[in-house]
């Protein structure tokens, strides 16, 4: 008997688990860093999966270099992870670029999308997945001191 709604996706969350272990999201990070041209960049950024992010399939934390995943609808989706990882990544990168030119660019610009195409990547911005069940109940503000990119 299931307790929560979560429970008829957990096998799909640890297929995706199994397909992307940490050594698997470290080593994507790596070699698109690598591809960047920008190899130690690689060892700054933190990642961690987030089963509360909602209709999002991910973030980034631009102050504090970590990219954040959704296990519930990557898990739906999990052709997505890997272009997720990349567009998620290329914020940081794009983002790390500009400060050290104290230069401002938009989220999905230029900067970003010329990373997005070195690595092959898409630089598409939004996605129409299946969301069914994962939008908040009620929205609730929060203060936030971080800066994040979806
Ligand atoms: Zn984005």
């Amino acid at each position: 008997m299931p307790t929560s709604p979560l429970d008829a996706e957990r096998p799909a969350i640890a297929r995706l688990l199994a397909v992307w272990p940490p050594a698997a999201i470290d080593a994507l990070i790596a070699e698109s860093c690598g591809l960047w041209g920008v190899p130690g960049f690689a060892t700054k950024v933190a990642w961690r999966w987030n089963s509360r992010l909602r209709t999002t399939l991910g973030r980034a934390c631009l102050s504090d270099q970590v990219l954040e995943f959704n296990p519930i609808l990557l898990a739906r989706h999990p052709d997505e992870m890997q272009p997720l990882l990349l567009h998620e990544l290329a914020h940081l990168v794009a983002y790390d670029q500009a400060k050290a030119m104290r230069k401002r660019i938009a989220p999905h610009g230029a900067e970003w999308k010329s990373l997005m195409r070195a690595v092959g990547g898409s630089t598409r911005a939004t996605h129409q997945l299946n969301v069914e069940g994962l939008r908040a109940k009620k929205s609730r503000r929060r203060r936030r001191r971080r800066i994040w990119f979806g």
